[in-house]
């Protein structure tokens, strides 16, 4: 047989929707479960390190308390999110045990990967968990994430922990088998992509806004997982989970969706900047300081000709083009407001018009991280002033 990502790769993360794992009606499906499990014990059987980032808290809880609204209130979600996770969890425990394997349940918020002190500590216990040959089973903590502070999918929630556990592939098993030309259903000549050598504004096209319904992320998300994950050297594979044994039936050779990762990834620290999920704000910059941040040098408010978002200093902020076309992403030095009042200037009259010596850059280049990919930036909330 030959070599397919997973049997090349040591550190994984699998990723489980919840339409996969949860039918509407009669709840957690037991054997296809049991089976996903058997197929996992086989990759930590030969030597791989698995994670787990399990969906389905939210779908298993509202079956159980049989809630019928088609769209829940977020107490509702949180609430239901709560019983399903108990369910969920113990499901997962009781057929890893099976195997004679033990689970670590691991709950996290948008704020314990996007804080740096936060992240550096869910990535030790996740990496203590491994040492202890534990597979950890991880979740958002849906029950105290409001709507404003939440992943809302789990696809970006798996790249981050591969990124963060620095896992060489990342599988989304999800109820497609891959990505397609165009979204299935909506286009009748829409084509099998098997390999994706780079996530480009033509390949985002691809994948329109499908969701299903008991999944929150659609194609949309996963690519922006691709994107995470391949920016920091872990490769991607979209696989159909609607089968028993999906996992085995990769290496056994079914079609999937293999995205290839960056040939010089970034590393560490600035794995962290790069997959930031919500960047507080936005610099528009001029040609001049483009081409200055792509030759490795930190950026200038004199290159600096716009300002959005309620940012601190600190906070992560896209810099995009005029034509909002990401660039970068960076840590930045100055409050917004500050920043509004020195965009454009010379570093030389920064002092004069502040009141205080200040740093020269507007974000260092040490605490910066060029985009892999030009995508189109989103609107930070709130503009600070142009
Ligand atoms: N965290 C959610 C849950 O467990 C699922 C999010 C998603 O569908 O991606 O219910």
């Amino acid at each position: 047989m030959s070599a397919t990502p997973l049997s090349t790769a040591r550190r994984v993360v699998v990723k489980v929707g919840s339409a996969l794992l949860v039918d509407r009606k009669t709840g957690l499906k037991h054997d296809w479960l049991a089976a996903l499990v058997d197929d996992i014990c086989a990759l930590t059987g030969s030597g791989a390190e698995v994670m787990v980032v399990s969906s389905g808290a939210i779908a298993l809880g509202r079956t159980i308390l049989g809630l019928k609204p088609a769209q829940l209130k977020l107490e509702e979600s949180q609430a239901a999110a709560s019983v399903g996770q108990i369910a969920l969890a113990s499901a997962w425990s009781r057929e890893l045990g099976r195997h004679d394997a033990v689970s670590g349940q691991v709950l996290v918020t948008l704020g314990d990967t996007e804080e740096r002190r936060r992240y550096l500590n869910v990535r030790a216990t996740v990496s203590t968990l491994l040492k202890m040959n534990a597979v950890p089973v991880i979740n958002e903590n849906d029950t105290v994430a409001t709507s404003e502070i939440r992943y809302g999918d789990n696809d970006r929630l798996a790249a981050r922990i591969a990124t963060m556990m620095g896992a060489d592939l990342l599988v989304l098993l999800s109820d497609i088998d891959g990505l397609y030309t165009a979204p299935p259903g909506t286009s009748d000549d829409a084509s099998f992509v098997p390999h994706v050598e780079q996530i480009t504004p033509e390949i985002e096209a691809m994948a329109g806004a499908a969701r299903s319904e008991l999944s929150r992320g659609g194609m949309r998300t996963k690519l922006d997982a691709g994107k995470i994950a391949t920016a920091a050297g872990t490769a991607m594979v979209i696989a159909s989970g609607t089968r028993l044994n999906p996992l085995a039936a990769i290496s056994a050779g079914e079609r999937f969706t293999y995205f290839k990762p960056s040939s010089d990834p970034v590393k560490g620290y600035k794995t962290w900047i790069a997959g930031n999920l919500e960047p507080a704000g936005m610099l528009v910059v001029d040609d001049g300081a483009k081409a200055a941040l792509a030759s490795g040098k930190s950026l200038l408010p004199a290159g600096v000709k716009s300002v959005s978002g309620a940012f601190a200093r600190g906070d992560t902020v896209a810099i995009v083009t005029p034509d909002g076309h990401e660039v970068a992403r960076g840590l930045v030095a100055y409050d917004a407001s500050d920043a509004v009042k020195i965009a454009g200037l010379k570093t030389s009259a920064i002092a004069g018009v502040l009141g205080y010596e200040a740093r020269g850059a507007m974000v260092h280049r040490d605490d910066l991280v060029m985009s892999r990919i030009g995508g189109r930036a989103k609107a930070a909330n709130g503009t600070a002033g142009e």
